[in-house]
């Protein structure tokens, strides 16, 4: 049987997503090939990318704006270094809301000087920082707008004249922003849009090109938007299978209609937090994640009890981050509501029965 999957990345997708995708590894668009042995060059994959670049930038509601939509590799992670290879002159802000963007910044201070203008490390990353002063000095400000490990999520992003860059990883295609306000987006698949293996990079084409320095081919941004993401090999089956998810969200509605569920998924498992006397949620209240909720049982003597019951109840991936401890569930955009509506049932079953 289907688990209820809670986990936070490589996690769920939709399952006519899974299944469409397996099909095509037998036999992809009735070509009596699989999409695992043809070349990329080939006119059904070149289709396949340049339908995954168009569809993402219709999703974020960013066509014909002066956007370029990439298919990278290396993850979230080598955006990290990649964002400041290409935009990093002299000085650039970072907002430091938890292990993602420590991480961010620790590259980004191989390539010139960091300022980071605010943090909530304070508080073990439990809240957003807000109130904070961008200095117009600097050549761009990163932000990470979902914090997968803590749970925390930017409502509101503060307003800038400088090039605003996001780490969108773990809530790309959730919920409506004016994405325009952005002028690097990037995400790894894993977590809201597909497999591991690729990640998504949507660059307003003209902040390009002002940095001094020579980037390598590979790491540079205007060369991969000049081959239309294919200067090397793409990582084929994770576009596709990113194409088919972002095909899924378009047919349901889009952003908007996703956006709805996804608030009503977390509003009936924060709700369960909050009067159910077990749990206590663990970040602030007005800064909770809608992706991504993290909680902790009131009395450690329940935890045996209770992961038994949520293991018993078909429910994968529930255990908080290693750092973090406790409990998270990612109810990323492919978790349906009734996945949520049972592990509610089983919070609500352990008070009765404690
Ligand atoms: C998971 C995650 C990353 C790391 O992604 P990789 O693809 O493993 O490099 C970075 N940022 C955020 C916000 C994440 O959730």
């Amino acid at each position: 049987m289907k688990k209820h999957n809670y986990s936070a990345g490589p996690c769920i997708l939709p399952q006519e997503v899974f299944e469409e995708a397996s099909q095509a590894i037998l036999n992809f668009n009735n070509s009596g090939l699989s999409i695992l042995e043809i070349s990329h060059r080939s006119k059904d994959f070149v289709e396949v990318m340049e339908e995954a670049r168009n569809l993402s930038l219709e999703l974020l509601g960013l066509e014909g704006k002066g956007y370029k939509a990439l298919f990278l590799q290396g993850g979230a992670n080598m955006q990290f270094l990649m964002v400041a290879y290409n935009l990093l002159g002299k000085k650039a802000a970072y907002l430091n809301t938890s292990t993602w963007s420590s991480k961010a910044i620790k590259e980004a201070k191989l390539f010139g000087e960091v300022n980071v203008v605010a943090s909530s490390e304070d508080k073990n990353f439990s809240y957003i920082p807000k109130g904070f002063k961008i200095p117009d000095d600097v050549d761009y400000f990163h932000c990470t707008s979902n914090n997968t490990i803590f749970g925390t999520q930017i409502k509101k992003f503060p307003s800038t004249k400088v090039p605003v860059v996001c780490d969108m990883s773990s809530d790309i295609f959730s919920r409506q922003l004016d994405f325009s306000k952005f002028d690097l987006i990037y995400a790894g698949a894993q977590k809201n849009m597909g497999p591991a293996g690729t990640t998504l990079v949507v660059v307003k084409e003209d902040i390009l090109g002002e940095v001094e320095r020579k980037i390598p081919s590979m790491l540079d941004y205007k060369v991969h938007i000049s081959k239309d993401s294919m200067y090397n090999t793409p990582a084929v089956y994770a576009v596709y299978v990113s194409l088919l998810t972002m095909r899924w969200l378009k047919a349901n509605g889009g952003i908007a209609a996703i956006e709805e569920q996804n608030e009503k998924k977390a509003a009936l498992l924060y709700s369960e937090i909050d009067i159910n006397p077990l749990f206590k949620g663990f970040t602030a209240t007005e800064d909770r994640s809608i992706m991504n909720a993290t909680f902790n049982l009131s009395k450690d003597s329940l935890k045996d009890k209770f992961d038994r019951m949520w293991k018993d109840a078909g429910i994968n991936g529930l255990n908080g981050h290693r750092s973090v401890g406790g409990y998270r569930a990612s109810m990323y955009n492919a978790l349906p509501l009734e996945s949520v509506q049972v592990l509610v049932d089983v919070m609500s079953d352990l008070e009765r029965g404690a």
